[in-house]
């Protein structure tokens, strides 16, 4: 198979050295967690990762809808069943009205199992006269801002192997468990309404959720699919040491897949049609995302469809658009168009969270609900408008009560941001404001 662009949109002749890669100081030790690594079982396995390709494969015919969703940094600190169990019960819970609401499938994949390293867009911090590295996320250093936590480690990428170990445990266990079962799913959607003021103005649409449940009850349809939650998980191919310890060869066709997670993504940084990180894609077999930011050119995007999916086939290349709810309306249509025109076949997925963050007077990053919700809103349009699939969400979120965005759901405001900020790195929708999400996407799916 011959995957070299085509001579007009032909390659600088240097490929630029790869970006966002920490200096480790010590080789040999990278060198021998890399040897451990290599030799360690898979995360994944190919053929779940050609499942999802599968079931994206339908996002991009326009047949199901992609929600996409955790943390920004997952954190080693955080791998406790009760955390791992409070953003996949969140994301249960979205996916369960997104489902009704779209009525088309509804693909679940975490921001989980191996979201622990971070792009930074400078390489050093200074507090107070001193400066130090960046936090590179818990795969590189550590957050605290003192030297030795700031040294890029390269055992924490045998860290960053044990913790999504532990937390696949989690994933696997509670989406076959009781935990994913439909009904209690709903159950807690129920609280959400009833107990929250944000959640009143949905009563209606639980209530029809509800009642098509009960329709299905009584007919005796009981599917598998009830009780039991199909979920995948998926991370920022970042770290290229980490990614290519873990290629594995599948035995049924001698193909590489990444076995890091099921579906690796380059972000806004790093996406460089003919770098390190676009190879590594190129490379692997699993479905693979590129997110797209405002100043993304259309033949870019034509770029990645020849290097990522030669062969235009749904369900291998997922763009996550990127933009700020002021460019969406603006900017999206003529990438669309082009790569569409191009004959690509790729699922749009609308990430309203990384053009619409800002620092608030007291140093915290954060985001307005309104604005993501605003971005949402703007990408259907867009779709809508062209007659394409706006296909899914990309959201930071988790399922604790933090305060790092600002409105929706539980409201919380600019002075309440000290109260419980503790993301590593992006603000996240907390638990009400994820569930408020999804029901205001619900309603902008039902027009
Ligand atoms: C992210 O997803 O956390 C991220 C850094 O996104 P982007 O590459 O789109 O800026
Ligand atoms: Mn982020």
């Amino acid at each position: 198979m011959d995957v070299s662009a085509p001579k007009s949109r032909t390659a600088p002749a240097i490929p630029p050295a790869p970006g966002q890669q920490p200096q480790w100081p010590d080789e040999a030790a990278r060198d021998a967690v890399v040897a451990e690594l290599r030799a360690a079982a898979p995360l994944v396995f190919a053929e779940e990762c050609d499942r999802l390709r599968d079931r994206l494969a339908a996002v991009a015919r326009g047949e199901a809808f992609l929600l996409q969703g955790g943390d920004c940094a997952e954190t080693f600190r955080q791998t406790s069943a009760e955390s791992v169990g409070a953003t996949l019960r969140t994301l249960l819970q979205m996916a369960v009205v997104l489902t009704y609401a779209a009525s088309v499938p509804v693909v679940k994949v975490g921001r989980m199992a191996g979201q622990y390293a971070k792009p930074r867009s400078a390489p050093a911090e200074t507090r107070d006269g001193v400066t130090l590295p960046v936090y590179r996320g818990d795969a590189v250093n550590g957050p605290e801002f003192d030297a030795a936590a700031r040294r890029p480690d390269p055992r924490r990428m045998r860290r960053v192997y044990d913790a999504s170990t532990t937390t696949l445990n989690l994933v696997r266990a509670l989406t076959q468990g009781g935990f994913a079962d439909l009904h209690q799913v709903h159950a807690w959607n129920r609280g959400f309404v009833t107990d929250s003021p944000a959640g009143r103005r949905y009563e209606e649409l639980a209530d029809e959720i509800e009642r098509s449940l009960l329709f299905m009850h009584a007919c005796g349809v009981a599917p598998g699919e009830v009780h039991a939650a199909e979920f995948f998980v998926s991370h920022e191919g970042l770290l290229l040491d980490y990614e290519n310890a873990l290629v594995r060869t599948d035995d049924r066709t001698g193909t590489p897949y990444a076995s890091s997670g099921h579906l690796i993504w380059v972000g806004e940084r790093t996406r460089h049609p003919d770098g390190a990180h676009l190879d590594f894609l190129r490379r692997i077999r699993n479905p693979v995302a590129v997110k797209i930011g405002p100043d993304a050119h259309p033949d870019e995007l034509l770029r990645y469809v020849d290097r990522l999916d030669p062969d235009r086939e749904p369900g291998r290349l997922t763009f996550v658009v990127r933009m700020g709810a002021e460019r969406v309306r603006d900017r999206l249509p003529r990438l669309v168009e082009k790569a569409v025109a191009d004959g690509a076949r790729v699922a749009w997925v609308c990430d309203p969270m990384h053009g619409n963050t800002f620092v608030t007077p007291t140093g915290h990053k954060t985001r307005r609900f309104d604005v993501i919700l605003d971005e949402v809103q703007g990408f259907f349009e867009v779709h809508r408008a062209l007659g394409t699939h706006a296909g899914g969400l990309h959201v930071e979120l988790t399922g604790s009560d933090v305060t790092e965005c600002v409105g929706g759901g539980s409201t919380v405001d600019m002075a309440d941001l000290p109260l419980r900020y503790e993301s590593a790195c992006d603000p996240r929708l907390n638990h009400g404001q994820s569930i408020d999400l999804a029901f205001r996407a619900a309603e902008m799916l039902r027009g």
